[in-house]
């Protein structure tokens, strides 16, 4: 039978005796330290208060023994509910991982009518249809789909320009809502598009299956057009016309939009976020360059390191914020995540900031021609001639095959923040995650040399600010609030 209550002694004075529990702590200032636990709750202390925390020379009655007992940070001898409700708050964090992958992208073709320099996915010309996926491949990827044991299955079309092969994506939707009616899962389908190919045709099959539309915006005209050239210099008009278009069938919510920051982003995160709000969006995500594809190519990722893309990232968040006092609520999605970690019990299990690594465990990448990656990012690497990240094909190979290799268990093995050199040590870890792709292709190395590492420095700067802002600003803390208990 389970007890109804602690035993007796639970409820005692405190006897100010107390033992640790595992904690990390980083400096803040010149006398002060922030320390965070296992679920990522934190506190901050004064340097002589934890030489006397460590010491076991706290008394009880400080103000600071209290906060300290409360998030879990030390217990008294024998106090099992501290302990119950740590591993409990620990679980619940973890609790999304045994749902194993909810993302499956499909690569439906590589061909593509824009040319940007950044591009991932080392696109092909409009007419090369050598680089579409197959029905016979489609139907082989959405096996292994419905292998997943996770409840809720999200499949999301890329590209290139994934409407070049529209045929395909009707195919997979229709094949799995088909195989939906046993399986009764909640299904999602998601199609990232520039809107520059969008009809009305397409737009209605969208509306009839519920399919949401993801597509990209740089930011003002000159800006976006310049990062996504194409024939005839008008990307931005052709988005602005296919939004207009896709909200008017899909209504408003159906439509996000992401964007990624270029050189000559830079100096413009006003303007940038401006331009959301212009077209009625309420959120964005100040997303830097990843170092693959014809980013590494053009030379493009080198173009700006992890300092200037923090000076950009803290312009677009002070303008937000001071938005958001103003009235307009608008969301940044990167802090968005940061900031669900920090202050609430929940992992949203964001594919780049999760520990162990999202990759093939929360996301996974089927290609136009089969082959099974870890992440977008891997696909990259294999068409720049690194298969380190390639999990099989779906023509040759096994769920088991591909879930169980060896390529994923030890990129999972390795992606472990709490284990790896420097994180182990790091306050910031809870709140951190593991980027082995990243650390593989910039430093041939998966679990990374932090003090070099690019996503740490840009780590540190995000987590740093956000906790800056909210210890000097507690109207802008109200509004972190929000934005992660919506
Ligand atoms: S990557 Fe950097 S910021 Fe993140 S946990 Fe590791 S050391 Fe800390």
């Amino acid at each position: 039978m389970t007890e109804k209550f602690l035993p007796v002694q639970d409820y005692l004075p405190d006897s100010g005796t107390y033992e640790l529990l595992p904690f990390k702590f980083e400096p803040v200032g010149a006398d002060e330290v922030i320390l965070t636990n296992l679920t990522g709750e934190f506190l901050y202390l004064k340097r002589e208060k934890l030489d006397s925390l460590v010491s076991h020379r706290l008394a009880p009655s400080d103000a600071d023994y209290r906060a300290l007992r409360a998030r879990h940070f030390i217990r008294q001898p024998n106090d099992r509910a501290t302990l119950d409700l740590l591993a409990l708050k620990t679980r619940t964090r973890l609790s999304r991982l045994a749902n194993f992958t909810n993302l499956h992208l499909f690569v439906v073709t590589l061909r593509c009518d824009h040319a940007c320099h950044y591009c991932q996915v080392s696109r092909q010309s409009e007419d090369r249809q050598s680089f579409d996926m197959s029905e016979e491949t489609a139907d082989r990827a959405l096996d292994l789909v419905f292998r997943s044991p996770n409840p809720a299955i999200k499949i999301e079309f890329q590209g290139g320009e994934p409407l070049l092969n529209f045929p395909l994506v009707r195919y997979v939707v229709e094949k799995a809502e088909q195989r939906n009616r046993v399986e009764r899962r909640d299904l999602q389908f998601v199609v990232a598009t520039t809107l520059s190919m969008v009809t009305d045709e397409i737009l209605e099959f969208c509306r009839v299956h519920g399919i949401h539309i993801s597509t990209s915006l740089d930011g003002p005209e000159d800006l976006h057009n310049r990062n996504r050239p194409r024939p005839g210099r008008d990307s931005h008009r052709k988005f602005t016309d296919g939004l207009k278009k896709a909200r008017d069938v899909l209504g408003y919510d159906a439509v996000s939009a992401v964007m990624t920051t270029s050189p000559a982003s830079l100096p413009r995160a006003r303007e940038i976020v401006d331009e959301y709000i212009e077209h009625g969006f309420d959120s964005i995500f100040l997303r830097p360059l990843s170092p693959y594809g014809f980013a590494i190519k053009t030379k493009s990722y080198q173009a700006y390191d992890a300092g200037s893309w923090l000076e950009f990232y803290r312009a677009g968040m002070d303008y937000i914020i001071d938005l958001n006092k103003r009235g307009v609520r608008f969301v940044e999605h990167y802090s968005s995540v940061i900031l669900k970690k920090m202050l609430t019990n929940d992992d949203p299990m964001f594919v780049d900031l999760m520990s162990p690594c999202g990759a093939g465990i929360s996301a996974v990448v089927f290609n136009y021609d089969g082959d099974v990656y870890a992440s977008d990012e891997s696909r990259m690497l294999n068409e720049m001639g690194d298969a380190t990240f390639k999990l099989g094909n779906v023509h040759s190979d096994s769920y088991r095959d591909i879930f169980a290799s060896d390529a994923l268990l030890s990129v999972l093995e390795d992606s472990f923040a709490s284990s790896a050199p420097m994180c182990s040590d790091c306050a910031f870890e809870p709140w951190c995650g593991a980027d082995p792709v990243f650390h593989h292709a910039t430093q041939g190395d998966i679990l990374g040399r932090k003090p070099e590492s690019e996503f740490c420095k840009r780590m540190m700067g995000m987590i740093r600010y956000l906790l800056d802002v909210m210890r000097a600003d507690p109207q802008a803390k109200s509004i972190f609030m929000t934005w992660v208990n919506s």
